[in-house]
């Protein structure tokens, strides 16, 4: 009887912490999760890679920025590249490697994007706020790309501006684009998200 009680209580000695411990650990994944949304996507993209043929810009997993066989790569701005190749060759000596999840896009495949944002979002205005037309999206023009992973947008928040490499809007905190100007005066104010920036406008 004894030993029974004591088995009883050892078991739920052992239980509970366990079960507090799962709570409190699903919990932090979960507020992770939820918090980290956008750049979850971001990650999950980078890992499977996009589905746009490689002609319209689509990139496997893993590309970097000196992968210019590919064309989300290799028709971006060469001003633009150029900068991110030298802050790239600065940030390997910190072990982090800029991973390109997108950088030039078709307007095809802009057009898609947007498409898919509209049935993701549920409206025009929501979706506005993701992707831009082919007409305003300075993918399109090759000025804009889109860097992976944390460790490499965590590295160009602190030091891109030294290069001209800048986030533009508060809501991606991976794309960037060049602004020459910020090499002396640092990166302008960002706006919140791109229905906030006049070149969406036009
Ligand atoms: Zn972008």
């Amino acid at each position: 009887m004894s030993q029974t009680v004591a088995a009883r209580t050892a078991t739920r000695g052992t239980f509970r912490p366990t079960a507090v411990g799962l709570v409190v650990v699903t919990a932090a994944i979960i507020g992770t999760l939820v918090y980290r949304a956008p750049s979850l996507i971001d990650a999950l993209r980078d890992r499977l890679g996009d589905t746009a043929a490689e002609a319209d810009g689509g990139l496997p997993g893993g590309v970097t920025v000196f992968d210019d066989r590919y064309p989300g790569v290799a028709n971006l701005d060469p001003d633009l590249l150029q900068a991110l190749r030298d802050a790239a060759m600065d940030a390997a000596a910190d072990g982090v490697v800029f991973y390109v999840n997108s950088g030039w896009r078709s307007r095809a495949y802009q057009n898609q994007l947007l498409r898919d944002a509209v049935a993701k979002y549920g409206s025009e205005e929501e979706a506005a706020r993701w992707v831009a037309t082919a007409d305003t999206s300075p993918h399109v023009s090759g000025h804009a790309i889109d860097v992976g992973r944390a460790d490499a947008t965590a590295w160009l928040s602190e030091h891109g501006a030294r290069y001209g490499l800048c986030q533009i809007y508060r809501n991606e905190p991976w794309h960037y684009e060049l602004r020459p100007e910020a090499i002396s005066r640092g990166c302008h104010l960002m706006y919140a998200d791109p229905t906030r920036d006049p070149r969406m406008r036009g």
